[in-house]
């Protein structure tokens, strides 16, 4: 679960606005409930003086277990008699405490009061917080609602083809579902509008969902622009950073960029450190493996296509076209 910092970051200010905005909204109600039922002050300040000799009782190797109980006792007696002023005065019986959003970590994005080892862990909201801002980023750059598996129509595939591209679905089904960051490489290769791009986003879909951070681009403007952040002492290789340690790193159209030698560094750099670091990299391309072969040098075909790479041709005719004819 390799997010940039960037998503990380997000997820952080929402939280902290969550909190805040629980604390402002809390701070209000208890202004208006202390100014309509004054006793409200006198409860309030018993409720925190014996949560505080319960909290000291508990961990006081003397104090023995009347003294615990009757701390306990005093609190929630104290919590009793203020819930029933809040109610008496027209107030919920919780108005004086903050509502955060998510009751197991207040807002913090991390569990601290649990019983059962997992403090300090990342909260589910958190993690929800992280998937729906990696959906929404990779949103502005692809259209993932479009391409979905459940939108891939087998039946703009001639009839002797549909079986076959049945089977390349299913794969990529499974690849989606079982993706773990230590997942082998896919190579789509077959002609324009055979489907790449529509599993390839499909997939993407499906891996953030379960919780992994995902890079897409066409190769041309990725390697367009790793290129010039390498050749700019200003630029924060934030992006080649982002390229290289992301859980599934998306490559469309590859052949399609300026085939020169920065281009083809920059693609080396980029494979060799993903194939380093054990981390998948789905790659669609004209090119059939062979090609791919003579285009590039050994280095970076053979890091695209290493043992663990599953190859899998498109074949059909131009779908995009029919399906512009339909619509
Ligand atoms: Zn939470």
């Amino acid at each position: 679960m390799h997010y940039s910092t960037q998503v990380r970051k997000e997820a952080r200010e929402i939280l902290q606005r969550r909190q805040s905005d629980a604390t402002r909204a809390c701070d209000a109600r208890r202004a208006a409930a202390l100014a309509k039922i004054p006793a409200l002050a006198d409860a309030d300040r018993l409720i925190q003086s014996s949560a505080a000799a319960a909290i000291a009782a508990l961990f006081n190797p003397g104090a023995s277990t009347e003294d615990i109980v009757f701390a306990r006792d005093t609190n929630l007696q104290a919590q009793a008699h203020e819930q029933a002023l809040l109610r008496t005065g027209g107030f919920a019986e919780d108005a004086m405490l903050p509502h955060y959003s998510c009751p197991d970590c207040d807002d913090s994005g991390y569990l601290r009061h649990s019983n059962d080892g997992h403090n300090g862990q990342i909260c589910a909201c958190h993690r929800a917080l992280l998937r729906d801002l990696e959906h929404a980023r990779l949103a502005r750059v692809f259209p993932l609602d479009q391409f979905t598996f459940s939108r891939f129509n087998l039946s703009f595939y001639p009839s002797n083809e549909q079986e076959f591209m049945r089977d390349v679905l299913d794969t990529c089904k499974k690849y989606a579902k079982t993706f773990s960051p230590k997942k082998g490489n896919l190579y789509f290769y077959g002609g324009a509008g055979l489907g790449k791009t529509h599993l390839s986003g499909a997939i993407i879909n499906r891996v953030i969902e379960r919780g992994f951070s995902v890079e897409y681009g066409s190769a041309p403007a990725l390697l367009d622009a790793l290129v010039k952040s390498r050749f700019d002492s200003r630029s924060d290789r934030s992006l080649e950073k982002a390229l290289q340690t992301c859980d599934l790193l998306v490559l469309d159209d590859l052949g399609a960029e300026a085939a020169n030698s920065a281009t083809k560094e920059a693609l080396y750099i980029l494979v060799n450190a993903r194939l380093l670091a054990h981390k998948p990299t789905i790659v669609s391309s004209n090119f059939t493996p062979q090609e791919l072969a003579a285009q590039y040098d050994t280095r970076i075909a053979s890091r695209l296509l290493y043992d663990h790479t599953t190859v899998i041709e498109f074949v059909g005719n131009d779908i995009r076209a029919q399906m512009n004819r339909r619509a």
